[in-house]
């Protein structure tokens, strides 16, 4: 191993801050805050930032925050990104430093994010063995769709005010393995779209079914056409998601009512599939609606688009995990999620690579009210985005 290899950070270099991180972890845990709401989050890294020396701009699209530090005379320039917001589910894991606060709680372990990012930021401070410039975007309301936090954060002039050639971000990820990453370049998470759809019929008696045009028949008829639009209209060889996550209509046995409504979420990798997908799901309600003597009304809303990891800044990516935690800890070719991420946003502007980092085989999954971030991978986190530092700013 050469000199500079040697300097590099360790795991065990973060090993002395493991207790701070978990007590920081911890408390962020304890006091959620939903998306556009991460006042006191986005003060409590802004606080620590400053204390370790990080120049810090305050109030970016939102609660979002950038801490910059720049070292030597290196032109090169990184940006690491955490999310800050939480969700409103009721926690229900039991744990001493569960949520106080009733039905809001970080069941996606945004907490650990913000704190991986953290330890890396003291660690960085500290050390300083780099040359250019760091940024760290700590981004709120990565959960809320559409004007979503990065979305704000890029809109507020994210990437003029704080250029950078390349952007990492990371997900924990339940089910695989603690601390193991996984990465995949190109198409690694999917567009999210979303269709409310409403059928208009003519509601009446429901003993006199020759005097209405009855909504609940066509959403029935509709929900089964809609099965045709993967299996009918897309290449086999491309992903697609049709679901029908919300379905209403009607509240008594004897009334028909006037309308249904239903929800659709819509995933896709591929630019040409998503088009297609809302072609066909207008297409499918319109004439569904009319085929029964009713009408639809579509409102149809592109969210997150496909999350893309350019090659170069992934395959490096991956170079200083295998470095880091050993290549039997690295997931090279880690398959494509239909989950989607705000983090898209960010890859649409500069390269970079959204990667996982395992929250271990037994953690209840994301979004789930038994779910917790695992500690172990906090130093894991915060030495890797260290290294990834050290290694992409050398002179
Ligand atoms: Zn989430
Ligand atoms: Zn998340």
């Amino acid at each position: 191993m050469d000199h500079r290899l040697r300097c590099l950070c360790q795991l065990a270099d973060l090993s002395g801050a493991a207790g701070f991180l978990s007590n920081t972890r911890r408390h962020l845990h304890q006091h959620p805050e939903l998306s556009f709401e991460e006042a006191d989050t986005a003060a409590l890294v802004g606080r620590h930032l400053e204390d370790w020396g990080w120049q810090v701009e305050r109030g970016i699209g939102g609660h979002g925050l950038v801490g910059t530090l720049a070292v030597g005379a290196g032109h090169r320039r990184i940006a690491l990104r955490a999310d800050m917001d939480a969700l409103p589910i009721h926690e229900a894991t039991g744990k001493p430093y569960a949520s106080r606060k009733a039905g809001v709680m970080h069941a996606c372990g945004h907490d650990g994010h913000t704190t991986m990012l953290l330890g890396a930021a003291e660690h960085l401070a500290k050390t300083r063995r780099f040359s250019g410039t760091v940024h760290l975007v700590f981004q709120p309301a990565e959960e809320a769709g559409q004007g979503s936090g990065a979305q704000r954060m890029i809109a507020d002039g994210l990437f003029e005010r704080f250029p950078c050639d390349a952007i990492y971000g990371l997900h924990n990820s339940p089910g695989l393995p603690t601390a193991a990453f996984g990465f995949g370049s190109g198409p690694f998470m999917s567009a999210s779209d979303t269709a409310r759809i409403t059928l208009h019929g003519r509601g009446g008696h429901a003993a006199r079914p020759q005097q209405t045009v009855d909504p609940i028949l066509i959403a029935g008829s509709l929900v089964m056409a809609l099965q045709s639009v993967v299996s009918r209209n897309i290449d086999p060889l491309h992903t697609a998601v049709v679901t029908v996550g919300a379905l209403h209509a009607g509240s008594a046995p004897n009334v028909i009512p006037d309308t249904a409504t239903m929800a659709l979420s819509i995933r896709s990798f591929d630019p040409k599939v998503r088009d297609r997908l809302e072609e066909r799901i207008r297409a499918l309600a319109t004439a569904q609606a009319q085929g029964y003597g009713g009408e639809a009304t579509v409102d149809y809303e592109r969210g997150y688009p496909v999350l893309v990891n350019s090659e170069a800044e992934t395959a490096f990516a991956r170079e200083v995990a295998a470095e880091l935690v050993g290549p039997e800890g690295v997931l090279a070719n880690f398959p494509p999620v239909t989950g989607s991420e705000d983090f898209a946003y960010y890859l649409q502007h500069r390269p970079g690579c959204f990667f996982r980092l395992g929250n271990g085989l037994d953690s209840a999954m994301l979004h789930n009210p038994r779910y917790d971030f695992n500690d172990e991978i906090l130093t894991v986190g915060a030495a890797y985005w260290t290294r990834l530092v050290e290694r992409y700013l050398v002179d």
